[in-house]
């Protein structure tokens, strides 16, 4: 059957095109798992896609987008858990439903199954771990064991502390990418990105000063909080005003505004 995708993103399918920066990854990506899936008759023997992919790296630096615009760009269907919500399942329920998402993974072949914080749930042995999370982790290992064996489903594991993957889990995700922090520039043209959603008047010299000065260290997720705190700076000036003026007549958003989000962050 030919499945469309169904990878959307506030209504709008995330591409290679819409991650900024990460240019690396998604070179690799593209190569050794996007066509894979998308002609697994060209990549056979050798040339065979990985089953398991991790993506590993600090907090909010784009790997759930990376998952969805895998997806995408292959034709296949999305589907994402998080681990940790898997883990507070009553004993049974969690097991189910991983085998269940892995079954409508493979009918709905070719998928990919994002698998968030994955270390919570496939770390190391614990000692306080219960019977629910070990047989949780138990059905994972047997699913990953699976994927590629009853269709075209790529596991895509994400996690910011790979350290505490044990060995049966790493073993499982035999291609691992780093996905880093944005250079200054990969900031830039986020943040150019992200306000072109408002009327702004920053000079390019300010935008300059906030993505290679003023946010160091900042991740996508907190270049994306910036802005939206910074955006809601010209509806806070106005006050209760804002709810009576027409949407055209609120001032644009401001190198001001942004030095008081800034403030708020640091
Ligand atoms: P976590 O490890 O916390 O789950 P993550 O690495 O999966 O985070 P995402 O959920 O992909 O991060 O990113 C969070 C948000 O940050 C995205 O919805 C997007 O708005 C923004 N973002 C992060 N990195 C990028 C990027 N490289 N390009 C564009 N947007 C980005």
């Amino acid at each position: 059957n030919k499945i469309e995708s169904e990878i959307i993103d506030d209504g709008v399918p995330i591409t290679f095109d819409d991650i900024a920066g990460l240019r690396d990854a998604k070179q690799t990506v593209m190569e050794l798992v996007c066509w894979p899936l998308k002609r697994p008759d060209l990549f056979t023997g050798l040339r065979r896609g990985p089953n398991g992919l991790l993506l590993f790296g600090p907090p909010g630096t784009g790997k759930t987008l990376i998952g969805k615009a895998i997806a995408y760009e292959s034709g296949a269907t999305f589907f994402s858990i998080s681990a940790s919500s898997l883990t507070s399942k009553w004993i049974g329920e969690g097991e189910k439903l991983v085998r269940t998402l892995f079954a409508v993974a493979a009918y709905r072949e070719p998928s990919v199954v994002f698998l968030d914080e994955i270390d919570s749930l496939l770390t190391q042995r614990k000692a306080d771990e219960n019977e629910a999370s070990r047989r949780i982790k138990t059905e994972f290992l047997v699913q990953l064991d699976g994927t590629g064996t009853k269709g075209r489903v790529l596991a895509i594991g994400a996690t910011n502390r790979p350290s505490e993957l044990d060995d049966a889990a790493r073993r499982r995700f035999v291609k691992r990418l780093y996905i880093p922090l944005p250079e200054p520039e990969d900031r830039e043209i986020l943040l150019r990105t992200l306000l072109k959603k408002n009327k702004h008047r920053l000079s390019d010299k300010e935008i300059a000063k906030i993505s290679k000065d003023k946010t160091n260290g900042f991740s996508g997720a907190d270049l994306k909080a910036l802005c939206t705190d910074a955006a809601l700076g010209p509806i806070r000036q106005l006050g209760m005003r804002a709810l009576e003026i027409a949407a055209e007549d609120v001032p644009p958003i401001s190198y001001v505004h942004f030095k008081h989000a800034l403030k708020g962050m640091n």
